[in-house]
């Protein structure tokens, strides 16, 4: 067991040590508009500290991600600024090949993912190992406890946090952008002294202070994240047909089969409606029924008027039969044999 005195050493000498995560350089890299070829040019953002310290942007059409981050990391180095990490200033689709069914799947990488996903032509994944990460960060604290196999304190990791988006997760919820953080315990920091102590306040502090931080990117993050799923979602309705299950930019409307009134087996249609509306100027809405077309409510109402007589008529038959079917079995013979 070590003494309260080799702790206190211990404890004393790791606080004193400032946690520095300053060192870490972080750029915000995305598509410039069309006259911004770059990227020529690295901006500092200190306004946006901690998250991204430097900015640029390049034509994606010209260049490629790689050759800009490359770009980017040669106009650093000649002010010896070496990046951490690059991150993308907006939703990315990303395409990935499924492990499960063979076929090509997208999803869209939460913007300040720092992943590197696999591509189409890489080998297939399963779907629940795509996932986006945007890295957080994290204070060190000399601690003892029942992981310290040294019998000494050692360092640990405190309040670490990231954002996770695991896009094909069984939960909705665990789909949407959402914050880990790792807390541990058991552990101990032991004979501290005052100062000791205030600095053991201060990196505790610091690191609240990156989890408040956290949690204003995080809120901003899902305000971005609805706002897209809201602005996706309305615009790839039809905008004529409310009844239209054609979606994207389209000309010819249609829904086959909108209405359906199953058979006795529930796997087959006994009957069917649905719209379509073509382009062309001659061609006019059309709503089927079965295998009529109707292109008028009036003509429609004639016919599902006739129809719903028709089902009277058929509950009626039904009626007949199954009542004569009772005496049948009642009586044995049939009445007109008897
Ligand atoms: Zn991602
Ligand atoms: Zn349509």
């Amino acid at each position: 067991m070590p003494t309260v005195a080799s702790n206190r050493a211990a404890a004393t000498d790791e606080v004193q040590v400032p946690i520095v995560r300053s060192d870490a350089l972080t750029v915000l890299i995305g598509a410039g508009f069309p006259d911004q070829v770059g990227p020529t040019e690295v901006w500092a953002t200190p306004d946006m500290a901690p998250h991204h310290n430097y900015e640029a942007v390049y034509d994606p059409a010209r260049t490629s991600r790689a050759e800009a981050e490359a770009t980017v990391r040669a106009l650093l180095a000649t002010d010896d600024l070496t990046v951490t990490r690059f991150l993308s200033d907006g939703f990315l689709t990303r395409t990935f090949l499924n492990k499960e069914t063979g076929a090509a799947e997208t999803f869209t990488c939460t913007p300040g993912c720092t992943l590197s996903h696999p591509q189409p032509g890489d080998r297939a994944v399963f779907p629940e190992d795509v996932y986006c990460i945007t890295d957080g960060t994290s204070a060190d604290l000399p601690a003892m406890g029942p992981e310290c196999e040294s019998g000494k304190p050692e360092e640990f990791r405190l309040l670490s946090w990231h954002f996770y988006t695991a896009h094909f997760s069984p939960r909705l919820s665990e789909r949407i952008p959402h914050a880990r953080v790792e807390l541990f315990e058991e552990h101990w920091v032991e004979g501290l002294d005052p100062d000791a102590l205030a600095l053991l306040i201060d990196t505790v502090q610091k690191q609240v202070d990156e989890l408040r931080g956290a949690h204003a990117a995080l809120t901003a993050l899902r305000a971005a994240h609805a706002a897209r799923t809201e602005a996706a979602a309305p615009s790839e309705r039809c905008p004529i047909y409310r009844d239209c299950d054609e979606t994207g930019p389209h000309y010819d409307h249609s829904s086959y089969g909108l209405l359906t009134v199953a058979d006795e087996t529930g796997h087959d249609s006994l009957i069917e409606a649905g719209m379509v509306a073509l382009s062309g100027e001659t061609t006019r809405a059309t709503v089927c029924l079965g295998d009529a077309e109707f292109q008028s409510a009036a003509a429609l109402r004639k016919k599902t008027a006739e129809m719903r007589a028709f089902l009277d008529q058929v509950d009626q038959l039904g009626d007949r039969v199954f009542t004569d079917q009772q005496g049948d079995a009642l009586n044995g013979p049939t009445k007109e044999a008897a």
